[in-house]
């Protein structure tokens, strides 16, 4: 058994979709990035590649190569699950958690983890979304950004 952990940021503006877990969620701003921006997506990769001493997504898909511009992070995250099967990993659970002050994202969760569940090839309940809210405070708080935390363990 392997544990990972991942943690990302993005800056929320006006003129981009926001989209977390590959579901679009209506809201006025969207997720600023090279890639579609999904947060969420980046952070649990992270944490995979890191439970498998894959190193990060910059080293296996940097956001200067053009090939990655706007892509769907949940096709990223395929990516991903290939790497770690091919050293004999498997996902054993993943909790992950979005900290954003707005918009509600409870209608939306069920959509993100069969999205998720389905780019890793596992059964649904391996996979928990959490959000929360900062209360006001910091950047997620202001809606200046959104960040997004997830915590993996693996086993072969
Ligand atoms: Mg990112």
């Amino acid at each position: 058994m392997r544990i990972g952990f991942g943690y990302d940021v993005h800056r929320l503006v006006e003129g981009r979709k926001l989209i977390l877990g590959g579901v679009e969620i209506p809201f006025s701003l969207g997720l600023l990035g090279h890639s579609d921006a999904d947060v969420l997506t980046h952070a649990l990769m992270d944490a995979l590649l890191g439970a498998a001493a894959l190193g990060d997504i910059g080293k296996h898909f940097p956001d200067h190569d053009p090939k990655y511009k706007d892509i769907s992070s949940l096709l990223l995250l395929g990516e991903v699950n290939k790497l770690l099967k091919q050293k004999g990993y498997s996902l054993n659970n993943a909790d992950l958690l979005i900290v954003a002050e707005k918009p509600k994202l409870a209608p939306f969760m069920d959509k993100i983890g069969i999205n998720m569940a389905k780019a890793l090839g596992v059964e649904i309940d391996k996979i928990n979304i959490k959000a929360t809210t900062t209360e006001g405070l910091g950047f997620a708080g202001t809606g200046a950004g959104m960040a997004a935390h997830a915590v993996v363990t693996i086993c072969n």
